[in-house]
């Protein structure tokens, strides 16, 4: 077979040489331990937790070592594409923080190595397509879809692998050129195969994660280029990590399998395999058994989840920290205070065995985040949810700017900081009764109605805004002591006949009327942020 002439004849509009890449796509000036890394999502619409995941260990890499993080887009799958999802998923990254250095971006591809969707980067996979063709090591197949599966159906039935190789490649593998110009000739569709060779022979990859890999060198006569003219994933991701400079590739361990055909690949090319990192699926436990997060049942694997649940980007770096690096939690304590980016990120230190996505664990990790943060940070994380989840709620903390940030600051001035606030959406419901707009009775007013009656009117009588906390309780006391209720509970307890009920009652009563909770910060506090009036009116209900 003359190649070249094969090449001439499948890619006739192609002119450019793999050298004339080399040039456009230079070697990175960097330094030599510097990594240049990226996360290449397709744009299904559904952005993962598994996106997110992956993002973090090449943001921290990357930037750790001062080397560059970008964002491609992987969109060659045409079944899969839905309109806007390159967006969202833009949208998304932004959301969480996640910075890219170059990329696909919302005003377009910004760097030297665009364009970064793939689809847009036919041309270059042609050259190389036309390259590999003119060193025999690809063919044009003509197979149809009614052949593949006839072939599909051979091979279950023999227990074989499935796949194009041996045998099954035979007819396709010597067409002659004349009989390739005929299929053309007669608009037969085809797509462009891998020669592969018959072998025996094993490959070792080092997997930057997972040590050693060993597996049988590849056999298959898999697909570069599909009848449209776009390449597979495999293909691609050859051609775009090598071009692009990538010094890692990120992703998914669902890939391992299809490593033969990459190591192929490069070694083809002759061009130098950057080191695989294949991260750890997401894991949830269910009925004690761990199982693989589901898109069907698991909303939780859906980035989206994270951002409508108001879960602050902080807390969920934080927490996919903690699943990556297993001395994260402890490098935390030893650091309460430390930006998150400044913890020694290493992929030696990651765990091969799932990653386990527990839903309490973020809630922990994400009531530690918030109380670290400043009552000006909250509010202004808080008040950007808001503003697109829960647009009344935004208009109120902008109206009552500096009441919310007396109220952000309740519980925080001691040594035992209260960490309450677990994302933006819980906090609206906590924090709703600092609002007249919002309050409502979530709890049942204890006590009978005239006991209570009674006890407020003494309560307002004695009332004076301007005392400081501990005469207020003082004043509190003697009320109970009035209204006939144990001061101290232990009291009660021992000699219930000689109570009404216990001082915990009575602030209780205090705290449902003021807050519509019994479970409510120190009711002081609280009545310093509300106000006179308030406290007076809302009190006054009850009379
Ligand atoms: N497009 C691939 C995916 O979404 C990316 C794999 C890779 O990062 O190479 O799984």
């Amino acid at each position: 077979m003359n190649y070249q002439a094969l090449a001439e004849l499948l890619f006739p509009d192609v002119s450019d040489t793999p050298a004339i890449l080399e040039q456009r796509f230079p070697e990175r000036d960097l330094s030599s331990d510097a990594i240049v890394t990226r996360i290449g999502p397709s744009p299904t619409g559904f952005v993962h937790l598994g996106n997110l995941y992956n993002a973090v260990i090449g943001e921290r890499l990357a930037h750790q070592s001062n080397g560059v993080f970008y964002l491609r887009i992987e969109d060659t799958d045409e079944k899969r594409k839905v309109e806007g999802a390159v967006e969202t998923l833009i949208s998304a990254m932004n959301y969480f923080g996640v910075h890219f250095d170059e990329g696909a971006s919302a005003d377009g591809d910004q760097g030297n190595y665009a364009p970064y969707r793939q689809r847009q980067r036919k041309e270059i996979y042609h050259i190389i397509a036309k390259y590999l063709t003119q060193q025999g090591k690809t063919y044009p197949c003509f197979l149809t879809a009614e052949e593949l599966d006839m072939i599909r159906e051979e091979q279950t039935a023999h227990k074989e692998t499935p796949g194009i190789y041996g045998k099954y490649a035979e007819t396709n593998r010597n067409l002659t050129l004349e009989q390739i110009q005929q299929n053309l000739n007669a608009g037969k569709s085809w797509v462009l195969r891998f020669r592969a060779e018959e072998t025996e022979e094993s490959i070792i990859v080092h997997d930057a994660i997972r040590g050693e890999l060993k597996m049988p060198r590849n056999q298959m006569d898999f697909v570069l280029l599909k009848s449209d003219g776009i390449p597979t994933y495999h293909f691609a991701h050859v051609v775009d990590d090598h071009f692009m400079r990538s010094t890692h590739v990120i992703r998914g361990e669902e890939w391992i399998s299809s490593l033969p055909m990459h190591v192929e690949l490069f070694n083809t090319l002759q061009w130098k395999q950057p080191i695989y990192c294949h991260t750890a699926t997401l894991m949830k436990i269910e009925d004690g058994k761990k199982r693989k997060l589901s898109k069907r049942k698991d909303p939780e694997l859906a980035l989206s989840y994270y951002q409508q649940e108001g879960i602050c980007p902080a807390a969920v770096w934080e927490f996919l920290l903690t699943l990556l690096n297993s001395d994260f939690e402890e490098w935390r304590l030893a650091n309460p205070n430390a930006d998150y980016h400044t913890f020694p990120y290493t992929i030696e230190k990651m765990s091969i065995s799932g990653a386990l996505v527990d839903l309490d664990k973020l809630r922990d990790v994400s009531k530690e985040v918030i109380s670290r943060m400043s009552a000006e940070e909250i509010y202004a994380g808080w008040l950007e949810w808001c503003q697109q989840y829960q647009p009344d709620f935004a208009e109120l903390l902008t109206k009552y700017h500096d009441r919310t940030i007396k109220a952000l600051n309740v519980g925080r001035n001691g040594t035992k900081i209260r960490k309450d606030l677990e994302n933006w959406k819980q906090a609206c419901d906590f924090m709703r009764f600092y609002y007249d707009e919002t309050f409502v009775m979530q709890d049942e007013m204890p006590c009978d109605a005239e006991t209570r009656t009674a006890f407020f009117k003494s309560y307002l009588d004695s009332y004076d805004h301007t005392d400081d906390s501990s005469t207020w309780f003082t004043k509190v006391k003697t009320l109970t002591e009035q209204a006939g209720f144990a001061v101290k509970p232990k009291d009660f307890k021992k000699h219930p006949e000689q109570y009404k009920g216990s001082i915990i009652d009575i602030t209780n009563m205090l705290r449902a009327a003021l807050t519509g909770r019994t479970n409510a910060p120190d009711i002081w506090e609280v009545s310093h942020v509300l106000g006179e009036d308030i406290i007076r009116n809302r009190i006054a209900k009850w009379l």
